[in-house]
Protein backbone atom coordinates (compact mmCIF):
# COMPACT_ATOMS: atom_id res chain seq x y z
CA UNK A 1 0.00 0.00 0.00
CA UNK A 2 1.66 3.30 -1.05
CA UNK A 3 0.40 6.51 0.44
CA UNK A 4 1.36 9.35 -2.01
CA UNK A 5 0.76 12.71 -0.29
CA UNK A 6 2.88 14.69 -2.54
CA UNK A 7 -0.51 16.43 -4.07
CA UNK A 8 -4.35 16.14 -4.66
CA UNK A 9 -3.74 15.85 -8.02
CA UNK A 10 -2.58 12.01 -7.68
CA UNK A 11 -5.67 10.37 -7.56
CA UNK A 12 -7.47 8.32 -10.12
CA UNK A 13 -10.47 8.24 -11.66
CA UNK A 14 -13.43 5.95 -9.51
CA UNK A 15 -14.89 3.38 -11.37
CA UNK A 16 -18.32 5.66 -11.56
CA UNK A 17 -15.98 8.40 -12.81
CA UNK A 18 -14.47 6.24 -15.85
CA UNK A 19 -18.04 5.09 -16.67
CA UNK A 20 -19.19 8.65 -16.97
CA UNK A 21 -16.35 9.41 -19.04
CA UNK A 22 -17.16 6.52 -21.26
CA UNK A 23 -21.24 7.50 -21.46
CA UNK A 24 -20.45 10.88 -22.31
CA UNK A 25 -21.87 12.07 -25.68
CA UNK A 26 -19.27 13.76 -28.02
CA UNK A 27 -18.32 16.41 -30.55
CA UNK A 28 -16.02 18.94 -31.71
CA UNK A 29 -15.64 21.56 -29.48
CA UNK A 30 -13.97 23.96 -31.23
CA UNK A 31 -16.86 24.26 -33.18
CA UNK A 32 -18.81 24.08 -30.02
CA UNK A 33 -20.05 21.43 -30.84
CA UNK A 34 -19.21 19.06 -27.96
CA UNK A 35 -22.35 18.47 -25.47
CA UNK A 36 -20.33 17.03 -22.41
CA UNK A 37 -18.24 20.26 -22.55
CA UNK A 38 -21.19 22.85 -22.95
CA UNK A 39 -23.26 21.02 -20.20
CA UNK A 40 -19.98 21.47 -17.68
CA UNK A 41 -19.47 25.34 -18.80
CA UNK A 42 -23.38 25.69 -17.97
CA UNK A 43 -22.95 24.12 -14.91
CA UNK A 44 -19.63 25.94 -13.82
CA UNK A 45 -21.19 29.40 -14.94
CA UNK A 46 -24.39 28.44 -13.02
CA UNK A 47 -22.52 27.27 -10.29
CA UNK A 48 -19.95 30.21 -9.48
CA UNK A 49 -22.75 33.05 -9.87
CA UNK A 50 -20.82 33.98 -13.53
CA UNK A 51 -22.72 34.63 -16.76
CA UNK A 52 -20.14 32.33 -19.07
CA UNK A 53 -17.57 30.24 -18.19
CA UNK A 54 -14.41 27.54 -20.61
CA UNK A 55 -13.42 24.22 -20.22
CA UNK A 56 -9.21 24.21 -20.08
CA UNK A 57 -6.58 22.22 -19.81
CA UNK A 58 -5.05 23.03 -16.89
CA UNK A 59 -5.53 25.68 -14.20
CA UNK A 60 -2.17 27.46 -15.11
CA UNK A 61 -4.26 27.66 -18.68
CA UNK A 62 -7.24 29.14 -17.11
CA UNK A 63 -5.29 31.75 -14.58
CA UNK A 64 -3.03 32.79 -17.65
CA UNK A 65 -6.31 33.28 -19.67
CA UNK A 66 -7.99 35.24 -16.80
CA UNK A 67 -5.10 37.69 -16.32
CA UNK A 68 -4.60 37.94 -20.01
CA UNK A 69 -8.19 39.07 -20.86
CA UNK A 70 -8.23 41.66 -17.71
CA UNK A 71 -5.05 43.76 -18.20
CA UNK A 72 -2.99 45.39 -21.35
CA UNK A 73 0.43 44.60 -21.60
CA UNK A 74 2.53 47.76 -19.15
CA UNK A 75 -0.57 47.30 -16.53
CA UNK A 76 0.57 45.85 -12.75
CA UNK A 77 -1.40 43.05 -10.97
CA UNK A 78 -1.44 42.73 -7.35
CA UNK A 79 -1.07 39.71 -5.72
CA UNK A 80 0.07 37.51 -2.82
CA UNK A 81 4.18 37.46 -2.71
CA UNK A 82 3.82 32.98 -3.24
CA UNK A 83 0.71 33.24 -4.91
CA UNK A 84 0.11 30.58 -8.19
CA UNK A 85 0.01 32.64 -10.80
CA UNK A 86 3.51 34.44 -10.17
CA UNK A 87 5.45 31.74 -8.63
CA UNK A 88 4.29 28.73 -9.74
CA UNK A 89 3.17 28.84 -13.37
CA UNK A 90 6.74 29.53 -15.13
CA UNK A 91 6.54 33.75 -15.69
CA UNK A 92 3.60 33.09 -17.44
CA UNK A 93 2.50 36.46 -16.74
CA UNK A 94 5.26 38.41 -17.76
CA UNK A 95 5.12 35.75 -20.91
CA UNK A 96 1.76 36.29 -22.15
CA UNK A 97 0.15 38.99 -20.75
CA UNK A 98 3.17 41.34 -20.33
CA UNK A 99 2.65 43.11 -17.02
CA UNK A 100 4.47 43.41 -14.00
CA UNK A 101 3.27 42.04 -10.31
CA UNK A 102 2.89 43.59 -6.91
CA UNK A 103 3.63 41.28 -4.56
CA UNK A 104 1.94 41.45 -1.06
CA UNK A 105 3.16 40.11 2.22
CA UNK A 106 -0.55 39.02 3.19
CA UNK A 107 -1.30 37.16 6.67
CA UNK A 108 -0.81 33.57 5.51
CA UNK A 109 -1.21 34.61 1.74
CA UNK A 110 -5.22 36.24 2.33
CA UNK A 111 -4.02 40.09 1.77
CA UNK A 112 -5.96 42.71 2.91
CA UNK A 113 -7.91 46.26 2.00
CA UNK A 114 -5.18 48.03 3.42
CA UNK A 115 -2.16 46.34 2.25
CA UNK A 116 -4.10 46.79 -1.63
CA UNK A 117 -5.07 50.16 -0.70
CA UNK A 118 -1.05 51.17 -0.10
CA UNK A 119 0.10 49.32 -3.35
CA UNK A 120 -2.26 50.91 -5.82
CA UNK A 121 -0.49 53.40 -8.07
CA UNK A 122 -1.47 57.20 -8.74
CA UNK A 123 -3.00 56.29 -12.55
CA UNK A 124 -1.95 59.85 -13.31
CA UNK A 125 1.57 59.22 -13.11
CA UNK A 126 3.23 57.95 -15.88
CA UNK A 127 6.41 56.63 -14.56
CA UNK A 128 4.01 54.29 -12.64
CA UNK A 129 2.51 50.85 -14.24
CA UNK A 130 -1.19 50.89 -14.32
CA UNK A 131 -2.76 48.82 -11.33
CA UNK A 132 -5.51 46.53 -12.99
CA UNK A 133 -6.42 43.89 -11.33
CA UNK A 134 -6.47 42.03 -7.92
CA UNK A 135 -5.96 38.69 -7.68
CA UNK A 136 -6.49 36.32 -5.23
CA UNK A 137 -5.68 32.64 -4.23
CA UNK A 138 -8.29 30.64 -2.08
CA UNK A 139 -7.23 28.66 -1.29
CA UNK A 140 -3.79 29.66 -0.77
CA UNK A 141 -1.48 26.71 -1.54
CA UNK A 142 1.94 27.97 -0.33
CA UNK A 143 0.21 29.02 2.96
CA UNK A 144 -1.24 25.43 3.76
CA UNK A 145 -4.41 26.12 2.25
CA UNK A 146 -5.43 29.13 4.48
CA UNK A 147 -8.56 30.73 3.16
CA UNK A 148 -10.46 33.78 2.85
CA UNK A 149 -14.37 34.65 3.88
CA UNK A 150 -16.85 36.52 1.73
CA UNK A 151 -16.60 39.15 4.15
CA UNK A 152 -12.84 39.62 3.35
CA UNK A 153 -13.33 39.61 0.01
CA UNK A 154 -16.50 41.96 -0.26
CA UNK A 155 -14.13 44.49 1.26
CA UNK A 156 -11.76 43.81 -1.47
CA UNK A 157 -13.82 43.71 -4.19
CA UNK A 158 -15.65 47.41 -2.88
CA UNK A 159 -11.66 48.81 -2.70
CA UNK A 160 -11.00 47.34 -6.63
CA UNK A 161 -14.90 48.79 -8.04
CA UNK A 162 -13.46 52.30 -6.43
CA UNK A 163 -10.20 52.61 -7.66
CA UNK A 164 -11.46 50.89 -11.08
CA UNK A 165 -9.54 47.58 -10.59
CA UNK A 166 -10.91 44.30 -11.84
CA UNK A 167 -10.91 40.98 -9.66
CA UNK A 168 -9.44 37.84 -10.54
CA UNK A 169 -9.84 34.71 -8.58
CA UNK A 170 -7.61 31.80 -8.30
CA UNK A 171 -9.83 29.20 -7.06
CA UNK A 172 -8.16 26.05 -7.61
CA UNK A 173 -9.31 24.83 -4.26
CA UNK A 174 -12.51 27.26 -3.75
CA UNK A 175 -14.21 23.95 -2.82
CA UNK A 176 -12.14 23.46 0.00
CA UNK A 177 -12.62 26.71 1.30
CA UNK A 178 -16.11 26.66 1.00
CA UNK A 179 -15.80 23.67 2.93
CA UNK A 180 -14.77 25.33 5.86
CA UNK A 181 -17.24 28.53 5.61
CA UNK A 182 -20.05 27.31 4.33
CA UNK A 183 -20.99 29.69 1.75
CA UNK A 184 -22.35 29.11 -1.32
CA UNK A 185 -20.36 29.08 -4.46
CA UNK A 186 -22.78 31.36 -6.09
CA UNK A 187 -22.03 34.80 -3.96
CA UNK A 188 -18.56 34.49 -5.24
CA UNK A 189 -19.80 35.58 -9.01
CA UNK A 190 -20.63 39.14 -7.62
CA UNK A 191 -16.83 39.42 -6.74
CA UNK A 192 -14.80 39.16 -9.43
CA UNK A 193 -14.74 39.49 -12.55
CA UNK A 194 -12.84 35.85 -13.90
CA UNK A 195 -12.79 32.70 -11.41
CA UNK A 196 -10.39 29.77 -11.68
CA UNK A 197 -11.36 26.30 -10.51
CA UNK A 198 -9.55 23.13 -10.95
CA UNK A 199 -11.18 19.92 -11.26
CA UNK A 200 -8.26 17.90 -11.18
CA UNK A 201 -7.00 18.75 -7.53
CA UNK A 202 -9.35 17.67 -4.66
CA UNK A 203 -12.14 16.79 -6.53
CA UNK A 204 -10.73 14.10 -8.71
CA UNK A 205 -10.96 14.87 -12.07
CA UNK A 206 -7.99 13.02 -14.31
CA UNK A 207 -7.83 16.62 -16.09
CA UNK A 208 -9.43 19.71 -16.45
CA UNK A 209 -9.81 23.46 -15.06
CA UNK A 210 -12.69 25.88 -15.57
CA UNK A 211 -12.49 29.70 -16.15
CA UNK A 212 -15.91 31.43 -15.30
CA UNK A 213 -16.50 34.85 -16.03
CA UNK A 214 -18.88 37.76 -17.09
CA UNK A 215 -20.70 38.14 -20.64
CA UNK A 216 -18.30 40.55 -21.31
CA UNK A 217 -14.92 38.46 -21.46
CA UNK A 218 -16.88 35.34 -23.30
CA UNK A 219 -15.32 36.03 -26.67
CA UNK A 220 -11.85 37.52 -25.48
CA UNK A 221 -11.54 34.32 -23.01
CA UNK A 222 -12.30 31.82 -25.92
CA UNK A 223 -9.83 33.84 -28.35
CA UNK A 224 -7.11 33.26 -26.07
CA UNK A 225 -7.69 30.17 -25.01
CA UNK A 226 -7.42 29.19 -29.01
CA UNK A 227 -3.99 31.11 -29.28
CA UNK A 228 -2.69 29.27 -26.26
CA UNK A 229 -3.56 26.01 -28.64
CA UNK A 230 -6.15 24.82 -25.71
CA UNK A 231 -8.93 24.43 -28.31
CA UNK A 232 -9.80 20.76 -27.63
CA UNK A 233 -12.06 18.67 -29.71
CA UNK A 234 -13.84 15.61 -28.49
CA UNK A 235 -13.02 16.88 -24.81
CA UNK A 236 -16.28 15.60 -23.30
CA UNK A 237 -14.51 12.53 -22.06
CA UNK A 238 -12.94 15.32 -19.41
CA UNK A 239 -15.90 17.76 -19.20
CA UNK A 240 -17.74 14.37 -17.89
CA UNK A 241 -15.01 13.61 -15.31
CA UNK A 242 -15.39 17.10 -14.14
CA UNK A 243 -19.25 17.12 -13.92
CA UNK A 244 -19.04 14.08 -12.27
CA UNK A 245 -16.59 15.48 -9.42
CA UNK A 246 -18.75 18.55 -8.82
CA UNK A 247 -21.91 16.20 -8.50
CA UNK A 248 -20.19 13.44 -6.42
CA UNK A 249 -16.58 14.89 -5.08
CA UNK A 250 -17.59 18.07 -3.11
CA UNK A 251 -19.36 17.23 -0.28
CA UNK A 252 -16.57 14.38 0.77
CA UNK A 253 -14.49 16.97 0.77
CA UNK A 254 -14.57 17.34 4.73
CA UNK A 255 -12.70 14.23 5.18
CA UNK A 256 -9.79 14.99 3.21
CA UNK A 257 -9.59 18.00 5.88
CA UNK A 258 -10.20 16.08 8.99
CA UNK A 259 -7.22 13.30 8.03
CA UNK A 260 -5.35 16.21 7.33
CA UNK A 261 -6.20 17.21 10.86
CA UNK A 262 -4.84 14.19 12.32
CA UNK A 263 -1.43 13.78 10.17
CA UNK A 264 -0.72 16.96 12.02
CA UNK A 265 -1.57 15.74 15.12
CA UNK A 266 1.28 13.26 15.05
CA UNK A 267 3.50 14.96 13.20
CA UNK A 268 3.40 17.91 15.72
CA UNK A 269 4.76 15.12 18.61
CA UNK A 270 7.75 13.64 16.37
CA UNK A 271 11.72 14.66 16.74
CA UNK A 272 12.31 15.29 13.28
CA UNK A 273 9.37 18.11 12.93
CA UNK A 274 10.41 21.46 14.29
CA UNK A 275 6.94 23.34 13.58
CA UNK A 276 4.17 23.06 11.60
CA UNK A 277 1.47 25.80 9.81
CA UNK A 278 -2.14 25.78 11.09
CA UNK A 279 -4.17 22.97 9.21
CA UNK A 280 -7.18 25.20 7.57
CA UNK A 281 -8.29 22.53 4.99
CA UNK A 282 -5.83 19.78 3.23
CA UNK A 283 -2.62 20.79 2.77
CA UNK A 284 -0.23 20.17 5.76
CA UNK A 285 3.05 21.69 5.34
CA UNK A 286 6.19 21.34 8.09
CA UNK A 287 9.73 22.50 9.01
CA UNK A 288 11.89 20.06 9.50
CA UNK A 289 13.90 20.06 12.88
CA UNK A 290 17.17 21.73 12.29
CA UNK A 291 19.70 18.72 12.49
CA UNK A 292 17.92 16.81 9.33
CA UNK A 293 17.32 18.18 5.87
CA UNK A 294 13.50 17.62 3.92
CA UNK A 295 15.60 15.48 1.76
CA UNK A 296 17.04 13.00 4.00
CA UNK A 297 12.98 12.03 5.45
CA UNK A 298 11.58 12.21 2.24
CA UNK A 299 13.75 9.67 1.20
CA UNK A 300 13.40 7.65 4.41
CA UNK A 301 9.75 8.17 4.09
CA UNK A 302 9.36 6.65 0.48
CA UNK A 303 11.76 3.50 2.00
CA UNK A 304 8.39 2.86 3.94
CA UNK A 305 5.97 3.69 0.73
CA UNK A 306 5.39 6.69 2.14
CA UNK A 307 5.68 9.78 -0.57
CA UNK A 308 5.61 13.18 0.19
CA UNK A 309 7.13 16.31 -1.30
CA UNK A 310 9.46 18.46 -0.48
CA UNK A 311 8.55 21.85 -0.13
CA UNK A 312 11.49 23.99 0.35
CA UNK A 313 15.43 24.04 1.80
CA UNK A 314 13.28 23.40 5.22
CA UNK A 315 10.25 22.71 4.14
CA UNK A 316 7.86 19.28 3.72
CA UNK A 317 4.20 19.20 2.33
CA UNK A 318 1.55 16.60 2.43
CA UNK A 319 -1.62 16.96 1.12
CA UNK A 320 -4.96 14.91 1.52
CA UNK A 321 -7.32 13.61 -1.47
CA UNK A 322 -9.82 11.21 -2.34
CA UNK A 323 -7.52 8.67 -2.77
CA UNK A 324 -5.86 8.83 0.79
CA UNK A 325 -8.06 6.25 2.95
CA UNK A 326 -8.65 5.81 6.34
CA UNK A 327 -6.15 2.44 6.61
CA UNK A 328 -3.27 4.94 4.84
CA UNK A 329 -3.76 7.65 7.74
CA UNK A 330 -3.27 4.96 10.21
CA UNK A 331 -0.43 3.19 8.39
CA UNK A 332 1.03 7.21 8.01
CA UNK A 333 0.65 7.85 12.11
CA UNK A 334 2.11 4.79 13.13
CA UNK A 335 5.23 5.17 10.73
CA UNK A 336 6.02 8.83 11.40
CA UNK A 337 6.33 8.03 14.98
CA UNK A 338 8.89 5.25 14.45
CA UNK A 339 10.92 5.74 11.72
CA UNK A 340 14.50 6.73 12.82
CA UNK A 341 16.45 9.13 11.55
C1 LIG B 1 -2.52 23.57 -8.97
C2 LIG B 1 -2.83 25.00 -8.88
C3 LIG B 1 -3.13 25.74 -10.04
C4 LIG B 1 -3.17 25.16 -11.43
O1 LIG B 1 -2.29 24.19 -11.70
P1 LIG B 1 -2.29 23.26 -12.99
O2 LIG B 1 -1.35 22.20 -12.56
O3 LIG B 1 -1.82 24.08 -14.12
O4 LIG B 1 -3.68 22.74 -13.22
C5 LIG B 1 -3.44 27.06 -9.88
N1 LIG B 1 -3.47 27.63 -8.68
C6 LIG B 1 -3.21 26.96 -7.55
C7 LIG B 1 -3.32 27.66 -6.24
C8 LIG B 1 -2.88 25.61 -7.61
O5 LIG B 1 -2.63 24.95 -6.49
Amino acid sequence: MTCDLRSDTVTMPTPEMRAAMMQASLGDDVFGEDPSVRQLEEKCARLLGMDGALFCPSGTMTNQIGIKILTQPYDEVICYRGSHIYKYEGGGLAGNSNVSVRLLEGNRGRISTEEIQANINNPKDVHLPLSSVVALENTVVREAGSFYTLQEIEKISLLAQSANLKMHLDGARLFNALTETGEPAASYGKYFDTISICLSKGLGAPVGSVLAFKKEYETKARRVRKALGGGMRQAGFLAAAGTYALDHHVARLKEDHWRAKKLGETLQKVSWVKSLMPIDTNIVILKVAERHSPEKIVQKLNEHQIKVLPFSATEIRLVTHLDFSDTMLDKCVETFSKIKL
